[in-house]
Order: structure tokens, then C-alpha cells, then sequence
């Protein structure tokens, strides 16, 4: 067990600040030092001082986004006569799947049909980087996107569609490489009519 001062499990603040800083960087470094014993290494050897350190500091960045609120960066929203389909695609994103604690990689499309209001275009990438630094399933990830947007901008619809490469599948268990991925979550219009799904799919993917 890894002694802690503040107790075995630690609660995530509520408070939000969107920094690393939340993050207990201490403890993580014992916890690595154990993984080094435990697998039959010394980590006091010259290679693997610093390891636990590094490793510390590599996740207190891959879950910083534990402590940031992903919901204030669509909070300014502009109102605008549009009511076209706004697309942003191939978001490039690396997270960390929660089962194994190896990254998963890839792209997100996001889409949506506005009504009135719609948000700056690079907040969108903010908002996938913030849901992507925590421990994460790509199922999970699409559709808090997709309600998130919903709850926010009030759109009349809105599409997500991830697609990425899972390394927990590419470099043990299974070992399928080149596996992808791709999941998506349709709210509204988008669930709703097909004529739209087929014109988002021929966005992102060009016709069919
Ligand atoms: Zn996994």
C-alpha cells in the first residue's frame, strides 16, 4: 500500500482550476517505484532514477483534465443568423483508455445545426482536449461531447464521431494493428433525419 498523508483515497476538488497542479504528484512517484520493484527491477538503477519523477509529471498533464470544467469554454456563445450545418473536423486527440492506462488515439468530427447561438470554432478542440485528459473509454468520451454541446448551446442538433486507434489492442492482448475504432453519438436533428446524417457523413467522409 501507498502511504498517503491525506488518506488512501483522495477526492477530486471541486474546485476546478484547469491545472496539472491538482494532480498528487508524490504519490504517484511511490506508486511507479513499486511498479519498478514489482515487475523485478531496480529503481535506483542510473536509467530509472528519474523515471517515476517524469512518469509523475506525465500524468499529472494526461489527467489535468480531472481538474478543468470543459463546460467553460462554451459558455460564449455569439448570436448569429446561420442555421447551417457547422462541421469541424479531424480533431486530432490522444487520452488514455481507463481499463489499462494506455493512450488511445485519434480524431473527433463534431458537428452541429445552431439555433441562434453558435461558439467560437477553437473551443471546440479545447473542449475534446479536456474531456480526453482523464481516464477514458471512447464510448463515454462521444457522447459527454455530444451532451455537453446540447446542454450548452441549445443547437438543434448535434453529431460527434471519434475514431481512433486503441494501443491497448495494437501492442498486447489481441495485437490487432491498424484497428480502428469509431464511435458517435447523434442528438436531435441529427438522430432524428437521415438527409442531415447523410450530408454530415458526405462532409467528413466526401460522397459516397
Ligand atoms: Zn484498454
Amino acid at each position: 500500500m501507498i502511504p498517503s498523508p491525506s488518506g488512501e483515497r483522495r477526492s477530486v476538488s471541486p474546485v476546478r482550476n484547469g491545472t496539472a497542479s491538482a494532480v498528487d504528484r508524490p504519490r504517484i512517484e511511490a506508486a511507479v517505484r513499486e511498479i519498478l520493484f514489482a515487475v523485478g527491477e531496480d529503481p535506483d538503477r542510473e536509467g530509472l532514477q528519474e523515471t517515476p519523477a517524469r512518469v509523475a509529471r506525465m500524468y499529472a498533464e494526461l489527467f489535468s483534465g480531472l481538474h478543468a470544467e470543459p463546460r467553460q469554454y462554451l459558455k460564449k456563445t455569439f448570436a448569429q443568423k446561420y442555421d447551417e450545418m457547422v462541421l469541424v473536423r479531424d480533431i486530432e486527440f490522444a487520452s488514455t483508455c481507463e481499463h489499462h492506462l494506455l493512450p488511445f488515439l485519434g480524431k473527433a468530427h463534431i458537428a452541429y445545426l445552431p439555433a441562434g447561438e453558435i461558439v467560437g470554432l477553437s473551443k471546440l478542440p479545447r473542449v475534446v482536449e479536456a474531456l480526453a485528459h482523464r481516464p477514458q473509454v471512447q464510448e463515454r468520451m462521444t457522447e459527454e461531447l455530444a451532451d455537453l454541446l446540447m446542454d450548452e448551446l441549445k443547437p438543434r442538433g448535434v453529431a460527434v464521431i471519434l475514431e481512433a486507434t486503441h494501443t491497448c489492442m495494437t501492442i498486447r492482448g489481441v495485437r490487432k494493428p491498424g484497428g480502428v475504432c469509431t464511435t458517435s453519438a447523434m442528438r436531435g436533428i441529427f438522430r432524428d433525419n437521415q438527409a442531415t446524417r447523410t450530408e454530415l457523413m458526405a462532409l467528413i467522409y466526401g460522397p459516397r
